[in-house]
């Protein structure tokens, strides 16, 4: 069968290989993969970054957004049958089965030997054939089938929300004003889920107002400004939350100042640039003087999945054609390559494993 594959930490190393179909064990299913997702993580898999094989295995087959159609179960395998359309989730616990693995928020995993498919000691989803253990699989209803594909990184979204609304039960919360800061997948997500609980949403990243990342936060009634021509000191308003979600760490470190009395900042970047950043201080002593909140958060369960489900039935029904903007280009895997090869105005690109 197809696989794309990846061999860390060598660089740009992503190619189209043939091998052997996997079988389920007990407690697994055997996925026929529909279409796979590329995001930041493959490509910096592909940069060398990170990512590591499975031990044993020469490479790793990549993939960790994915959606499937379960072809055949292992033994003892009751929480999906034949047929069912679904999307796996990517962390599997810990070799020492902490406290948090063990009920099921692998997110929150304490000792670091998780295992990720695609990423981490675990073969990814990006073939024709796919195994993953039964119970980590979210089953999904036919009529979201096209838009599923975006449930993994939507997930993400839902555990920073979550986790925000669990913080801020520190306070009589009063809140209607959310800045989203970074407008790929994750920032756009965010904008959209926001949207649909009420919000208002003003998304600014580096990206042209006639962009379709700027449409798609005007379409689903958020405002989106030009971080490049309207600085976050300029604006007249403050938020109740902030989203990082550009990954840039100097809009980071302004998007902390943005925060009203009380509000929370959420960070949903990783931050790679070494520059020296001279304003700390007053940032830091801001959250200080305003009980302001803010965190980290990573990787995502279950439960995060099926909170996307449900978002992704409302935003359907509230926005029906947002989710296929989102789409930029599907490939055959025997392009994937060109998937690698990010341009700027770029918003998601997806493997499309039955497309001829
Ligand atoms: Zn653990």
């Amino acid at each position: 069968m197809r696989a794309v594959v990846v061999t860390p930490p060598e660089r740009n190393s992503v190619q189209l290989m043939e091998i052997h179909e996997p079988e389920p064990k007990e407690n697994e299913a055997l996925l026929k993969i529909l279409k796979v997702g590329i995001d930041a993580t493959d490509r910096e898999i592909n940069d060398g970054y990170y990512g590591q094989p499975p031990e044993g295995s020469p490479y790793l087959v990549l993939g960790h957004e994915a959606v499937g159609i379960v072809e055949e179960i292992g033994g003892n395998v009751k929480s999906v049958s034949v047929g069912d359309i679904v999307v796996p989730t990517v962390r599997r616990p810990c070799v020492e089965n902490c406290v948090n693995c063990r009920m099921g928020e692998v997110d929150m995993c304490t000792t670091g030997t998780f295992s990720e498919h695609g990423i981490l000691k675990l073969h990814g989803f990006a073939s024709d054939y796919a195994v993953s253990d039964a119970d980590y699989l979210v089953k999904v209803p036919e009529e979201i089938k096209e838009e599923a594909i975006f449930l993994e990184p939507l997930s993400i979204v839902e555990k920073g929300l979550s986790q925000i609304f669990k913080i801020q039960e520190r306070l009589v919360w009063e809140r209607e004003d959310a800045l989203v800061v970074g407008a790929d997948p994750p920032g756009l997500l965010a904008t959209i889920v926001l949207r649909l609980r009420g919000f208002n949403v003003l998304n600014m990243s580096r990206n042209r107002v006639e962009s379709t990342k700027a449409k798609i936060v005007r379409d689903v009634g958020g405002e989106y400004l030009d971080e490049r021509v309207n600085l976050f000191n300029t604006l007249d308003k403050k938020f109740d939350m902030v989203i990082e979600a550009s990954g840039a760490a100097s809009a980071a470190l302004e998007a902390c100042g943005m925060t009203k009395q009380n509000g929370i900042v959420c960070f949903l970047g990783l931050y790679r640039e070494i520059q020296e950043c001279e304003d700390f201080g007053k940032v830091f002593s801001n959250m200080t003087l305003g009980n302001r909140a803010a965190f980290g958060s990573v990787s995502s369960n279950k439960k995060h999945f099926e909170m996307g489900i449900k978002d992704l039935l409302e935003i359907k029904k509230k926005y029906p054609k947002v989710m296929t903007k989102l789409v930029s280009r599907e490939l055959t895997p025997e392009k994937v390559t060109l998937g690698f090869k990010s341009d700027f105005e770029e918003i998601k690109t997806i493997i499309n494993f039955q497309k001829k």
